[in-house]
């Protein structure tokens, strides 16, 4: 029997690395739910509806219909974001989109849709996704929910090293803040906030190390 399972967490934790290893694994779809918080972000950012003074929430709830949303597997098998058929996979990654994106993620018309395709792509099952509200309103019956954490000290630092082998310049500050201040808005939005599901079973991997807490998941 092919199971659902939710994995949610702070931000740079690791839950997509983990996710799709169990989705490799055990013959299950993986889906990076942040990627699609993402991809809306970046057409927001191109768009000019928002920026560093303004944020036209009601330009960006009319032009949610213009969005089209996919995953697409590359030649080594990896699902990649398209934008309105255009590959961002890369574009979405950047600490510009990371600055933007908490805030695209708290309103509400956004998330129902993101929500609504989630739940499509899960319904027969055998899913891994991996985001902020997925044991709590996406897929709130999954047989196995996780929520991830780890000190904002080490999490920074994974994102960074990240960051500096994809060969971007930016400062250890400038990471850290990013990723305490995503988890702060996160937490403290009104709709589908950032919590430990009902059921779910709490790892903090500060001191783990990926192979270990694969193992630990696993069984
Ligand atoms: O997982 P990732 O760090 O790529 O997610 C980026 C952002 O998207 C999060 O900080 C959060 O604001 C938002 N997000 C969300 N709900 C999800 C996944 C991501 O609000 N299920």
């Amino acid at each position: 029997r092919k199971i659902t399972i939710a994995i949610d967490g702070h931000s740079s934790t690791g839950k997509s690395t983990v996710a799709k290893q169990l989705a490799d694994y055990l013959g299950y779809i993986f889906v990076d739910s942040g990627a699609m918080y993402r991809a809306v972000t970046l057409f927001a950012l191109r768009k000019g509806i928002i920026s560093e003074s303004h944020f036209d929430k009601e330009k960006l709830i009319d032009s949610l219909a213009e969005i089209q949303l996919t995953f697409k597997k590359n030649k080594e098998e990896k699902a990649e974001m398209y934008l309105n058929d255009e590959n961002v996979e890369k574009q979405i990654r950047t600490l510009e989109v990371s600055e933007f994106v908490s805030p695209i993620a708290t309103v509400s018309e956004v998330r129902k849709k993101l929500v609504e395709q989630q739940q499509e792509m899960g319904k027969e099952g055998g899913i891994v996704m991996d985001g902020r509200d997925i044991g709590s309103v996406v897929f709130p019956n999954a047989e196995l929910k996780i929520f991830m954490t780890a000190s904002p000290q080490v999490r920074a630092e994974r994102r960074y090293k990240e960051l500096l082998e994809r060969g971007d310049t930016i400062s250890f500050e400038e990471v850290l803040e990013n990723v305490t201040e995503r988890d702060q808005i996160d937490s403290n939005r009104r709709d589908s906030p950032l919590k430990i599901a009902e059921g779910a079973i709490v790892i903090d991997n500060s001191e783990t190390n990926q192979e270990d807490q694969f193992h630990m998941l696993l069984q």
